[in-house]
């Protein structure tokens, strides 16, 4: 989808604080499901799983009957990249996982996805190993560019050159889904590319929520939507993996949504020191 030609949303400092309170139901949300995650558990029950946890928390799903998407989660397994549906499959020791969710709190949205192995990382293919955390740290890479960046471009510039950068077999950055603005909706303008854009897009300001969500792949860049009309796969089969946070900027600085501690761990060796909303 593209949103390059809606009208930016401004957000208040009032509003992305109840878009925290959104963020950090998620987060929790996702830590039991990501929990549950174990060889022999269906997609399914993970989807129950989180319900409950938004249920609980007094949150609402965003995804649910978004265009019509039956479950609160995509389960995306292998070769399935995002948008997969919840349902009997029955997950197995060395399968790769990324579950993706949203929260919705007084109207306000969050979106927030994580790649895992399922069962004994000792029976991961150390491919699919470097594959996450590659993906995983282009995203925190992608989110430290946001404490400078001029423009929503310099982010996929940053994710793409990090990428790129890392030793050994190349992986492909797909750049047929994208991050996007986020706040009293979950897909906003502007798109948030994931590959070199930069100086692109319009200029970084206060007031914008970015959901950045870098998507790779360990073989070819083609993708297709199987007759579900919702799971992308890799056209070759090769395993894909797929993270998100929901970032803020604020005027004195930004703030990850969806994480606990607005991000400072794992930014911390970035450079970056994430600032409080209050
Ligand atoms: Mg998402
Ligand atoms: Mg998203």
């Amino acid at each position: 989808m593209a949103f390059g030609q809606q009208r930016i949303e401004y957000k208040t400092l009032d509003q992305m604080r109840i878009m925290r309170r959104s963020g950090l139901i998620l987060d929790a949300a996702l830590n039991t499901t990501v929990a549950a995650v174990a060889p022999g558990v269906t997609t399914a029950q993970l989807d129950a799983i989180f319900a409950a946890e938004l249920q609980k928390a007094g949150a609402k799903s965003n995804f649910l009957g978004y265009h019509g998407f039956p479950a609160t989660i995509c389960t995306s397994v292998n070769e399935e990249v995002v948008h997969g549906i919840p349902g009997p499959r029955v997950l197995e020791a060395g399968d790769l996982i990324s579950i993706d969710g949203g929260a919705i709190v007084e109207g306000w949205h969050s979106d927030s996805a994580r790649t895992v192995i399922v069962g004994n990382p000792d029976a991961a293919d150390p491919a699919d190993r470097r594959l996450s955390d590659i993906t995983e740290e282009s995203m925190w890479r992608g989110i430290a560019a946001m404490a400078t960046a001029k423009y929503v471009g310099d982010i996929g510039d940053a994710i793409d050159e990090y990428v790129t950068s890392q030793p050994g077999p190349e992986l492909g950055i797909l750049e047929d889904y994208v991050g996007h603005g986020i706040g009293s909706a979950m897909h906003m303008a502007p798109d948030v590319l994931n590959y070199a854009s930069k100086h692109r897009g319009p200029k970084l300001k206060p007031g914008m929520c970015l959901a950045l969500e870098p998507m790779l792949v360990r073989g070819g860049l083609d993708t297709r939507t199987l007759d579900d009309d919702w799971t992308v796969v890799t056209e070759d089969k090769s395993r894909a993996a797929h993270w998100e946070h929901s970032v803020a900027v604020h005027s004195k600085g930004i703030w990850v949504l969806t994480a606990a501690d607005g991000g400072a761990s794992r930014l911390e060796p970035w450079g970056v020191t994430p600032a409080p909303l209050d």
